[in-house]
């Protein structure tokens, strides 16, 4: 596409524009190049020294060799108002280390040089393993050395989830790809634990902070990643039509046979996989190697060539035999499964949050240093509300994820944090992950052409963006689930209306929309078909009471004026003429030491 000469309001088309069209060559009329090399102005006298060399100009510079947790004010709030702030120290360093151009660079080449099946060795035997570039293994290391995936777990009380969940945000924006095998075996370990023998077996090394690479037996090992094998080619939201089938060896174990067609992290150490049995779908602990270091009957058949998440081994897997044991009670394996697709639903709101923040702030920043019709982007009016609007997406984002992971963390002691994080992981689930990819393309967009080209990290989160939208319950399945909850607990919706009610009266125009949401609430609980105009509601709701109760009292104001109190398109940079826009952009920017 051609650029047009001028489109800037009240800066004129340059005199060779509107004298020879939109692809003149600017400044031609005026000097002419004589053999000399240098550049002449009309009377012929030399104007400069004409270089034939490439002038790289107006570039932004790298943002590298930052701390992307002290960049990120609404972090930095969400963690302190969540009881999270003895974490610091550790957040720092794992900003420090997603900020550092090394780490970005580790990123880029485990995207560019993604992983490779290996399915046999040069004999002919099967091996079934997965290659990765040395880029993938360091950035394991790092994110497995920081506890990304079991903080919780290993150091419990006050805001342990918070703390656990702001590691993954910081990680997720740096390379999704490693955050896969690190939720899952965050959410497994509350599933493993209810099984006293396997949780002896493998509790250790699911909470190590050693990553051990080798693909092998687990004996021996410094540490492990779990594994989920749930999704069959009939389908990933309707699991009971599992074909998979287990039987029974008689002796403690299960025989499985059958194939999974998303099977993501092959070469994990174990996988909670759900099968058939006699009693119905049960759930099933399946160790990816046997102790005499044969692959526990996992046929890798390929890896999928996905649209993103490159860096991340998805396979289609059969299995031939593996032998398993099984978790939690016969015919009730959904139910299991299920409580571990709880843990990553919400884990997937902080990261999504995580992707957007990171997306701004390359936004932010792009904006601050490039220059066009001779000022700063950030400087301009429009870039300026797109800046904001995106901001404050990010922000509420933020809020919402990790207010419900702040109710995970307070709901042993409280019965209404405990129903509002059952109705809440979903909520956010869907919300977040639904305005990621929205907010991802407009950051990109803020670059121009700088975007779209893939040394740039944007063009890797685009192609990540609408990922979380589709697993662990793709968006209609993830709105029933919300339905769900408040047919199975309707003590969860009374829950959530507290926290909505307990700031009403501070905005009239959020009192207007909780009142409407109150009178609506009935209808579009008892039609399936508006699940998504009510958990978009309702999500909406909560970020609105959680701006009002923490954030600066500028970014509620423009949040509730747009998303509950106007005609909202859900589009970036329509916030109204009272925001301020000039000073909500800055919040986009990295704060930077
Ligand atoms: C990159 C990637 C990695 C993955 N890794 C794993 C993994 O490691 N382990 C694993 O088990 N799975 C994995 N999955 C699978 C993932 O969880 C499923 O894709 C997802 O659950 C949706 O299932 P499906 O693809 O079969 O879609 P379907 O179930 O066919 O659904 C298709 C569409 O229909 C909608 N839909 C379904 N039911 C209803 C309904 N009742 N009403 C209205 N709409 C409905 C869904 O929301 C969806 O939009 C992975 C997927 C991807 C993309």
């Amino acid at each position: 596409m051609g650029r047009a000469d001028s489109g800037a309001r009240g800066e004129e088309p340059g005199e060779l524009g509107r004298q020879s069209g939109r692809f003149a060559i600017p400044g031609r009329r005026h000097s002419l190049l004589v053999n000399d090399g240098a550049v002449r102005g009309s009377e012929g006298k030399p104007m400069a020294q004409a270089s034939h060399a490439h002038q790289v100009t107006n570039q932004v510079p790298l943002l590298a060799d930052y701390d992307a947790y002290a960049a990120d004010p609404v972090l930095k709030a969400v963690v302190t108002a969540f009881d999270a702030g003895w974490a610091n120290e550790r957040l720092h360093e794992a900003g420090r280390t997603v900020g550092a151009a090394e780490t970005i660079e580790m990123a880029r080449l485990a995207n560019r040089r993604g992983p490779e099946l290996r399915s046999h060795d040069r004999f002919g035997n099967r091996i079934d393993q997965i290659e990765f570039h040395p880029a993938w293994h360091a950035l394991m290391a790092r994110a497995i050395g920081q506890e990304t995936h079991a903080l919780a777990w290993n150091r419990p009380g006050p805001g342990a989830q918070v703390a656990r969940a702001a590691l993954q945000y910081l990680w997720y924006g740096c390379e999704s790809g490693i955050c896969c095998p690190i939720s899952m075996t965050y959410s497994a370990v509350p599933v493993l634990k209810q099984d006293r023998a396997l949780w002896a077996q493998w509790g250790a090394l699911v909470s190590s902070k050693t990553y051990d690479k080798t693909q092998g037996p687990a004996a021996g090992k410094l540490g492990a990643t779990v594994g989920m094998a749930m999704t069959e080619t009939q389908g990933g939201s309707d699991l009971r039509q599992t074909q998979t089938i287990a039987y029974d060896n008689r002796d403690g174990t299960y025989s499985l046979h059958g194939s999974k067609w998303f099977f993501s992290v092959p070469h994990s150490d174990v996988f909670l996989t759900l099968a058939r049995n006699e009693e119905g779908i049960s759930c099933f602990v399946v160790p990816g190697w046997r102790p005499d270091g044969e692959r526990n009957g996992i046929a890798i058949q390929r890896l999928k060539d996905k649209c993103g998440n490159r860096s991340n081994a998805s396979s289609e897997v059969e299995f031939r035999g593996a032998i398993g044991h099984m978790l939690g009670d016969p015919g009730r394996g959904l139910r299991t499964g299920l409580s571990m697709n709880h843990n990553t639903r919400l884990d997937i709101a902080a990261a999504s949050a995580g992707l957007m923040r990171q997306a701004v702030m390359l936004a932010g920043h792009h904006a601050q240093h490039r220059t066009a019709f001779q000022r700063l982007l950030i400087d301009q009016p429009i870039m300026q509300n797109v800046l904001a609007d995106l901001a404050i997406e990010a922000e509420a984002a933020a809020w919402l994820a990790f207010r419900l992971f702040a109710a995970v963390d307070r709901q042993e002691q409280s019965e209404s944090e405990k129903l509002l994080a059952r109705i809440g992981a979903p909520l956010a689930k869907y919300w977040v992950a639904k305005r990621t990819p929205a907010v991802v393309v407009e950051a990109l967009e803020c670059h121009g052409g700088n975007g779209f080209i893939e040394e740039n990290p944007m063009a890797r989160h685009y192609r990540e963006a609408p990922l979380n939208s589709v697993w662990e319950g793709s968006g209609n399945v993830i709105c029933l689930d919300v339905l769900r909850s408040l047919e199975r607990e309707p003590g969860s919706l009374q829950a959530l209306r507290a926290e909505l009610h307990a700031v009403s009266g501070q905005d009239r125009r959020y009192d207007a929309a909780l009142q409407a949401l109150d009178n609506d609430l009935h209808d579009l609980i008892r039609h399936e078909g508006q699940a998504r105009l009510l958990t978009e509601r309702l999500a909406l709701m909560l970020q609105g009471a959680l701006l009002i109760r923490h954030a600066p009292h500028a970014v509620a104001d423009a949040f509730v004026a747009t998303r509950l109190g106007g005609h909202w398109s859900g589009h970036f940079g329509d916030l109204p003429l009272a925001v301020d826009v000039a000073t909500l952009a800055k919040r986009a920017v990295p704060e930077l030491a």
